[in-house]
């Protein structure tokens, strides 16, 4: 069984010297990196990139095509069920309400970390979106 670096390496081995035939994006500034070599610095920004399969370092991965509607919408709704619990513990003073509170508080937390990263990943899908626009190259 091969490590994954191992896995890495002979990738990145069986690309030397070839090119990128498809629309790949430069990870940090978009540019597209189609017609370069799989192992690279972006010729516009400088930045390191290796664009083997099972490699992908450094180049753009889109991870959100749209916006996180449902983790924004989960994370209101747990904040809002742990809102309610809490007043029901200072009402009734009720152990259980506060238990299950204090895990609605974790849940609404985990989904607005997951509506943050998702709206971060989506605005970079936008970034990269126009700018392959304006370079004019059509995504292939
Ligand atoms: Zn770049």
């Amino acid at each position: 069984m091969l490590s994954s670096d191992e896995a890495k390496w002979i990738m990145a081995q069986a690309y030397a010297g070839e090119t990128i035939p498809v629309t790949t994006l430069c990870g940090r500034c978009f540019y597209n990196l189609r017609g370069l070599s799989y192992d690279g610095v972006c010729p516009e920004c400088g930045w390191r990139y290796n664009a083997a399969p099972l490699v992908m370092e450094g180049v753009f991965i889109a991870r959100q095509t749209s916006p996180p509607i449902g983790q924004g919408l989960m994370a209101l709704c747990c904040s809002a069920v742990a809102g309610l619990l809490l007043a029901y513990t200072v009402t009734w003073l009720s152990i259980w309400a506060l238990t299950l509170a204090i895990v609605m508080v974790i849940a609404a937390e985990r989904w607005a970390t997951a509506f943050i990263t998702g709206l971060r990943e989506y605005r970079s899908y936008l970034r990269a979106m126009k700018r392959l626009a304006s370079d004019d190259l059509s995504p292939d």
